[in-house]
């Protein structure tokens, strides 16, 4: 069994051909520049090939990955039928979806249905299972939406304090991202914990884009980012929690409009906003050391933002069991993780410094061996629960 995931964004796409029993991944790689010239890097066998391509479109950017995949010097099977599934990461679920879900005429209806909340990202996963539509028309594609994950937040925990109108109407709550990520992080948590029962574990997702999620019982009961992923965390671009009223007010100064306003919440805030040199967390973890003040305020803004949510999400379990660390700084940055524990003893959290300085690249645990609760770092998986869901769906599907 063999699942062909893809990740279609606005100008790029994403691709792993993998299998969803045994995790081997045979090729992955993405497509860049879609609409504007073309690349593809295409990685496998430890190895990367760089093509510069003409992609007007993502279907010709889809083309010529199933070509790569079956012919030339990056082959790594004999034809498009040794493909099963085709798993699709969906931004946006909504509360219309809570699995994984077979895409038929009215599932890709529903997805549509929900572009005023996830206007860049649901519009390209629709592209992209179109596409594989009309290319492998005999192949089931199953959608694997962002938002599923968080679909188990109680009432109290997604609703905004606005008038409740605006939900009745519009649907106007938090649904939180990362599902994917949270979930196999969680999982892998779980699995790593002594104790079966009552699990609370709280996930630090942190990338280009952050979220923080509690999870109760391998169910999340709360996440940090909101109707959109622009809320909760600072990020590498995207500004997290801002007052409206300071939002409001930058608008009258600067005579914004909503559009304006939007994009530099987005695109020009978070960790670039804040040090002016990068959204990258490398560059600006350099720019610190070398004595660079608004760099050093980026970091320290990037963890007391992180601690915050920990420290919150705690109270919101009653506890916890498991702090896990993950997504690219999450994994890699042991300055961002200490910062982040440092002072949490009273909640059980102990980090080992020893342990934590170790550059390693699986799942281990950081916290001191007499911490009450564990720290560890897991190195997330996102594909795998896309193939994964695709061939359990496909799979009940068959039936
Ligand atoms: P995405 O959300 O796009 O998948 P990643 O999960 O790859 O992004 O995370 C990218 C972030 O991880 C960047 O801010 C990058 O600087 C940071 N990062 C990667 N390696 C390190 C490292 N060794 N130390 C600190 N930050 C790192």
């Amino acid at each position: 069994m063999l699942v062909f995931i893809l990740n279609a964004g606005s100008s790029s796409l994403k691709y792993q051909l993998m299998n969803p029993v045994t995790k081997e991944v045979l090729a992955s790689g993405i497509c860049e520049r879609i609409g504007i010239d073309g690349i593809l890097r295409h990685e496998f066998e430890d190895r990367e090939l760089k093509l510069d391509a003409n992609l007007p479109t993502h279907k010709e950017a889809i083309e010529l990955v199933l070509r790569t995949l079956t012919s030339g010097e990056g082959k790594v099977i004999d034809s498009i039928d040794d493909i099963q599934a085709i798993g699709h990461r969906v931004a946006h679920g909504g509360e219309a979806f809570k699995k994984s879900t077979l895409v038929d005429d009215s599932v890709i209806e529903k997805i549509e249905e929900l572009i005023p909340l996830a206007p860049l990202h649901n519009p390209a996963n629709i592209m992209g299972i179109k596409i594989c539509q009309e290319l492998m028309p005999d192949k089931p594609n199953v959608a694997v939406f962002d938002t599923v994950f968080h679909q188990t937040m109680p009432d109290y925990a997604y609703m905004y304090a606005l008038p409740y109108d605006q939900y009745k109407k519009y649907k106007i709550r938090k649904y939180g991202f990362h599902g994917t990520s949270h979930y196999y992080v969680s999982n892998e948590a779980r699995s790593m914990l002594d104790k079966k029962r009552n699990t609370r574990i709280i996930v630090c997702h942190l990338g280009n884009g952050s979220s923080v999620t509690a999870v109760l019982n391998g169910k999340s009961i709360d996440t940090s980012m909101g109707l959109t992923p622009v809320q909760g965390l600072m990020m590498g671009t995207r500004a997290g929690d801002v007052g409206v009223g300071a939002i409001r007010y930058m608008m009258k100064q600067e005579g914004l409009d909503i559009d304006q306003v939007t994009n530099i919440m987005n695109k020009k805030s978070g960790i670039l906003g804040i040090s002016g040199k990068s959204s990258d967390l490398r560059e600006v973890l350099e720019g610190m050391q070398q004595g660079d003040e608004r760099c050093r305020l980026a970091v320290d803004m990037v963890a007391y933002n992180i601690k915050k949510y920990v420290g919150s999400y705690v109270a919101a379990l009653d506890g916890v069991d498991a702090l896990c660390f993950t997504g690219g700084i999450g994994e890699n940055s042991a300055l961002i993780r200490e910062i982040v524990c440092t002072g949490l003893d009273g909640m059980g959290l102990v980090l080992d410094p020893i342990k934590n300085n170790k550059k390693k690249h699986n799942a281990r645990d950081i916290a001191t061996n007499s911490s009450a609760a564990r720290i560890f770092v897991i190195p997330t998986n996102e594909e795998y629960v896309i193939a994964h869901d695709t061939y359990d769906v496909v799979r009940e599907f068959a039936d």
